[in-house]
C-alpha cells in the first residue's frame, strides 16, 4: 500500500453554519463545496489546505456515526484520512496483516472517492480512512 498524502481531515462540528465562518474569516480558508451524504447522516463541508482538505462533518441525525461521536466526545477531530493509489487493494492488505476494518472493502464517499475505514482498535486511536480516485 502506498499513501500518497493526507487526503482529508475529518471534523465533527454541531453545525456546519456556525463553523464555516470559523474557517472562512479567521482562518482565511474557503469553502468551496458542501454536500449531504445520506446513507452516511451527515453534511459535509470542504475546504483546500495545499493538496489536503479539511472535511467539515454535521450529523443530519442523531443515531448517525457523527451524531453518537459528538454525544460521546464532543465537537472536534474525528478521522484522518490517506490518499492511497487503490482503497481495496490497501484494504487488502491490511486485512492480511490482521488489521481491523470498519470496511472490508471500499464504499462511496463525499467527493466520490472510493473510500474504508480502518477501525481505530487497530490504529493506535485515530480513525483512519484510506481513499483513492479510483
Ligand atoms: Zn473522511
Amino acid at each position: 500500500m502506498k499513501i500518497t498524502h493526507i487526503e482529508h481531515i475529518g471534523i465533527a462540528v454541531e453545525s456546519i453554519d456556525e463553523a464555516i465562518p470559523f474557517y472562512e474569516k479567521v482562518l482565511g480558508l474557503k469553502c468551496y463545496k458542501v454536500e449531504e451524504i445520506e446513507d452516511q447522516k451527515v453534511k459535509t463541508a470542504f475546504f483546500m489546505v495545499g493538496q489536503t482538505k479539511i472535511e467539515l462533518l454535521e450529523s443530519t441525525s442523531p443515531d448517525g456515526p457523527i451524531g453518537k461521536f459528538i454525544e460521546k466526545k464532543g465537537p472536534g477531530i474525528h478521522h484522518l484520512a490517506f490518499a492511497v493509489d487503490n482503497t481495496n487493494e490497501s484494504l487488502n492488505e491490511l486485512d492480511k496483516k490482521g488489521i481491523r476494518l470498519i470496511d472490508k472493502e471500499g464504499r462511496k464517499g463525499a467527493e466520490g472517492l472510493n473510500i474504508g475505514f480502518v477501525h481505530p482498535k487497530s490504529t493506535l486511536g485515530v480513525l483512519t480512512e484510506i481513499c483513492s480516485c479510483d
